[in-house]
C-alpha cells in the first residue's frame, strides 16, 4: 500500500520536498495558502488539497514547511480535534520549519496525549537540496517516532541527524544558522579588506577556500550568489533575520554570554537598506557598487 504524506507549505523549500516525495513513490498531498504554489505543486506531481483538513484526514505523515513557529502552532492547534478523531493510527508530524524549541516541545506533548507524534526536523541545504532529496535534517523527538518516520525522512534528506529529545533539532538549527549568519558577515568583511588593501577579492576567496578561513558560506554561497551578483539563493532576509533573532532569544533564555552573537544579531536586524523579501545573500555584498 502506498504511504500518504501531506505537505503543508509549498514555498521555496516545501515545493521541492513535496516534489521529491512524489517522485520517490509516496502518494503526496499538498496545501499552501497560495493558489499559485498549489498549481506549481500539481505540475510537479503533487495532489493539491483545498483545505488543510482534507490533507490531514487523508495522511499518515504530515510534513510542515512553514515560515515561523507561530504558523506551525496555529496549523496544529486548528486541527487538534481532527487529529483526536484519527484513532488507530499514529500520525507523525515532521516539522521541517525553522521553529522555536519551546513550541516544538509543547506541540509534541499535546500530540502525544492524542496518540500522535511530532518531530522537530529543521533542514539545511536550500531549495536545491529540497528538490534533490539531499537535505541535512536535524531531528528532535523520540527514537520510536523517528523509526516510524524514517522512510519519509530518508526520501528528503541525505543526512538525518538525531540530536536529542523534542526541541533539540531546533536548538541545533539555530546554532547552525547563527554561524551561517556570522559567516556571511565575516566573509564579506574579509573580502572588503582584500579590496581595500589592493588584492583581487576573487583571489582572496580562492585562498580562503583552500585554507582555514572557509565555511559553506564562503565555499558555496559566495561563488554562486555573491561574486556572481545573482543574489537568488531562495532564502530570504526576513527568514534569516527570524533565525538570528531566535538564536539570540535562546541565548538570552539560557544566560549564555555570546558577545559576537550580539553583534551579529544587531547587524542582521539593523541592515535596514535590505527588505525582508530580499535574498539573504545580499548581506554578503562587499563591493561599493553592490
Ligand atoms: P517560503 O516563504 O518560500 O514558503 C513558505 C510557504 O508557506 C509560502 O508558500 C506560504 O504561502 C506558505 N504558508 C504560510 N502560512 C501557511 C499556512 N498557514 N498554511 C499553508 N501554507 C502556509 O519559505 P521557505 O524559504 O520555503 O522556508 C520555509 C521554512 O524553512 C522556514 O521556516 C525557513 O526558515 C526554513 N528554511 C528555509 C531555507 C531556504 O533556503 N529557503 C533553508 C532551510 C530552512
Amino acid at each position: 500500500v502506498q504511504t500518504t504524506v501531506g505537505v503543508i507549505g509549498l514555498g521555496s523549500m516545501g515545493l521541492g520536498m513535496a516534489q521529491t516525495l512524489a517522485t520517490k513513490g509516496f502518494r503526496t498531498l499538498g496545501f499552501d495558502l497560495s493558489a499559485d504554489r498549489r498549481k506549481l505543486a500539481e505540475d510537479a506531481g503533487v495532489l493539491p488539497q483545498s483545505t488543510i483538513a482534507d490533507l490531514v484526514a487523508a495522511s499518515a505523515f504530515l510534513v510542515f514547511s512553514l515560515p515561523t513557529a507561530q504558523d506551525v502552532r496555529s496549523v496544529v492547534e486548528g486541527h487538534l480535534d481532527l487529529l483526536k478523531g484519527k484513532t488507530g493510527q499514529r500520525v507523525i508530524i515532521i516539522d521541517t520549519s525553522t521553529s522555536e524549541p519551546d513550541v516544538s516541545r509543547d506541540l509534541a506533548k499535546r500530540l502525544e496525549a492524542l496518540g500522535h507524534g511530532f518531530l522537530d526536523a529543521p533542514v539545511s541545504g536550500g531549495p536545491a537540496g529540497a528538490a534533490s532529496g539531499k537535505l541535512t535534517m536535524m531531528i528532535g523527538g523520540s527514537e520510536e517516532d523517528l523509526a516510524l518516520a524514517r522512510p519519509v525522512i530518508e526520501a528528503m534528506a541525505a543526512k538525518a541527524l538525531h540530536v536529542g529529545p523534542s526541541g533539540a533539532g531546533n536548538v541545533a538549527k539555530l546554532v547552525n544558522n547563527l554561524l551561517a549568519a556570522a559567516h556571511m558577515i565575516t566573509t564579506s568583511e574579509g573580502l572588503k579588506l582584500a579590496l581595500a588593501a589592493g588584492i583581487d577579492p576573487e583571489a582572496a576567496l580562492r585562498v580562503v577556500n583552500a585554507a582555514s578561513g572557509k565555511s559553506m558560506i564562503s565555499e558555496v554561497h559566495f561563488p554562486t550568489w555573491v561574486m556572481s551578483d545573482r543574489f537568488d539563493s531562495g532564502f530570504s532576509m526576513g527568514l534569516m533575520r527570524k533565525d538570528v533573532r531566535l538564536a539570540k532569544k535562546l541565548a538570552d533564555s539560557t544566560g549564555a554570554q555570546l558577545p559576537l552573537a550580539e553583534q551579529v544579531a544587531s547587524l542582521w536586524a539593523g541592515s535596514t537598506e535590505l527588505a525582508d523579501s530580499d535574498d539573504f545573500t545580499r548581506m554578503g555584498a562587499f563591493k561599493a557598487k553592490n
